[in-house]
């Protein structure tokens, strides 16, 4: 219901809301997906790191027991314990060299047999473990040193790093893991870096060996998340979309539905927006009030005052209109009925109506109530029934308006002349006035086919005794020659506008022939 020529804003919460709305249980959904994964991965990291780290001692119970068993031969020859030392190799699937040191020099290796190169504990964490970028023998390639020392002597074990490597890579394919000892630390890529270790941005875990000094750090990347998002939980994801959509859709609904014209219509009827605005009525010769006829208007709290035109049709339309003019009705009524004084015995007040009105007998009630309101004889109620859309003589129509015409309640045809009512039709109805539509008052003077209809029309109520009213009296021009042939009433710009109750009251009590207000008037009604 388009209610001002003003573009709508294009996005407006109106709009946005759907999306928002529709948005939220995806969000919600990956926030707990999220959630219930990284614990998920955390428990993995965790589980991943324990098993590392228990292959790693597995390894190093190999070098320790094999340096342990060496430890009493350190100090002896080494073309004695050279055999020996080689032996262990065999006896140990992990173990690369044996060798043996005595006052800080490594003096025997399973390799080389003798050998002269200084050992320092300051190498070792806690004295026990070194992971080497390389020797000698393989430079840059890692190196696990084990050490155990009985004073001044003692055996070295070594395991090359490709055995941790596979223990990295095999039990945590798809994770980052880096084995730490001391500043030295080793990745997948089997190089030994020194320093700060990376940080895994997901379930971040570091074990330490209780036995050795040693420990492992995990963790997932960054997009371990998502990838595990999409492959694990399909179904559920679709689910959420399908969600989204279905929340989306009804929420738009609903706001469409809460805005629909009927719902903003009842809107404003509860909230009394709708206002009696009142345009006089002249009567011929002397163009003195005789009576006003009531319309619409819309007091809306952001569009300000709409005109009828721009809400009727769809008041008509979702039929609630009956219970807007019964409104309107009772507020003409209580704006009216305490300056009553004001107006002269048989004051006009005509009341627009439509097809809706005449399907049962209400309207006679809304009638009643309204003529209650001012003493006996005071005010002439008159319906008025446009002649655009006829209603039908259905027998309850026709009943419903012999009850009016009974109880004093007269009939207008209004915008006579633009319908295609038949004289029968006039004569069932008995209709009291015809309206004269205002198109064929703003042909005079100009157009003379038009002013043919119209005297046509004036001569044609003569012939049926009806009253006739002419409407868009603007010009003195058409006053002057409506008034030459006789037409009993005109209304228009030029006698007054449609104005508020107030304004209405004030020019009433002002106008020539009322001498004085009745008691009590309100002040309002003396401004202006
Ligand atoms: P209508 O019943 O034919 O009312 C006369 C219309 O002509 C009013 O427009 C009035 O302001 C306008 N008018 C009066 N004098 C002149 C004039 O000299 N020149 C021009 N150009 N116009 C003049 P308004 O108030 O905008 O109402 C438009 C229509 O809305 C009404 O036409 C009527 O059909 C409908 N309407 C208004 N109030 C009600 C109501 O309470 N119930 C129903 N059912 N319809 C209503
Ligand atoms: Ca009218
Ligand atoms: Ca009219």
């Amino acid at each position: 219901m388009p209610l001002t020529v003003k573009r709508p804003a294009r996005w407006s919460w109106r709009t946005l809301l759907p999306w928002i709305v529709g948005a939220l249980p995806l969000g919600f959904g990956l926030i707990v997906m999220n959630w219930q994964i990284e614990r998920e991965l955390r428990a993995d990291s965790q589980a991943t790191t324990r098993q590392v780290v228990e292959q790693i001692e597995h390894i190093l119970d190999n070098l320790s027991s094999t340096a342990q068993a060496l430890l009493p031969l350190a100090g002896s020859p080494c073309e004695q314990t050279q055999l020996t030392l080689r032996g262990e190799l065999t006896r140990n699937a992990f173990v690369r060299s044996t060798n043996l040191f005595q006052h800080n020099t490594l003096y025997c290796t399973s390799l080389f047999g003798e050998f002269d190169e200084p050992v320092d504990p300051r190498d070792y964490t806690d004295g026990t473990l070194w992971l080497m970028d390389g020797n000698s023998v393989t430079p840059g390639r890692a190196l696990l040193v084990y050490r155990a020392s009985d004073g001044e002597r003692g055996a070295i074990t070594t395991v090359d790093g490709e055995h941790l490597l596979t223990a990295l890579r095999l039990i945590g394919p798809n994770q980052e893991l880096q084995l730490r000892v001391g500043d030295d630390w080793m990745g997948k890529d089997g190089l030994v870096h020194q320093g700060q270790l990376p940080r895994a941005p997901v379930a971040e875990v570091t074990q330490s060996s209780t036995r050795y000094p040693f420990s492992v750090h995990g963790g997932y990347s960054d997009g371990t998340p998502g990838q595990l998002l999409r492959s694990h939980y399909p179904a559920l994801l679709s689910l959420l979309l399908l969600l989204g959509a279905v929340a989306g859709i009804a929420c738009r609904w609903q706001i469409r539905r809460a805005n629909s014209p009927r719902a903003e219509l009842r809107r404003a009827l509860e909230a009394d927006e709708f206002l009696p605005y009142f345009q006089p009525v002249v009567r011929k010769d002397d163009y003195r009030w005789a009576g006003a006829e009531v319309l619409m208007r819309w007091n809306h709290p952001q569009e300000g005052l709409v005109r009828p035109d721009l809400f009727i049709p769809y008041a008509e339309h979702s039929g609630q209109i009956v219970d807007m003019t019964r409104a309107l009705m009772l507020h003409a009524a209580h704006s009216l009925a305490p300056y009553a004084a004001l107006m002269e015995d048989g004051f006009h007040i005509a009341i627009n109506i439509t097809a809706d009105h005449c399907r049962n007998f209400e309207l006679l009630d809304d009638c009643r109530t309204f003529l209650q309101h001012f003493p006996p004889g005071r005010v002439v109620l008159t319906l008025e029934l446009t002649e655009r859309k006829l209603i039908e003589a259905s027998p309850v129509a026709l009943e419903l308006f012999e009850k009016l015409h009974e109880m004093g309640v007269m009939i207008a045809l209004d915008d006579f002349g633009t319908g295609q009512s038949s004289l029968s039709y006039l004569r069932q109805f008995q209709v009291d006035y015809l309206k004269i539509d205002q198109s064929f008052v703003a042909m005079i003077g100009g157009d003379a086919l038009s002013l043919h209809i119209l005297d046509s029309i004036i001569e044609l109520s003569g012939k049926l005794g009806l009253g006739l009213v002419a409407e868009g009296v603007e010009s003195e021009v058409q006053r002057d020659y409506l008034a030459r042939h006789g037409v009993d009433f005109q209304q228009g710009y030029l006698f007054g506008r449609p104005m508020p109750a107030a304004e209405f009251l004030q020019a009433l009590a002002t106008r020539p022939g009322v001498e004085q207000l009745p008691q009590g008037a309100p002040p309002e009604i003396m401004r202006g």
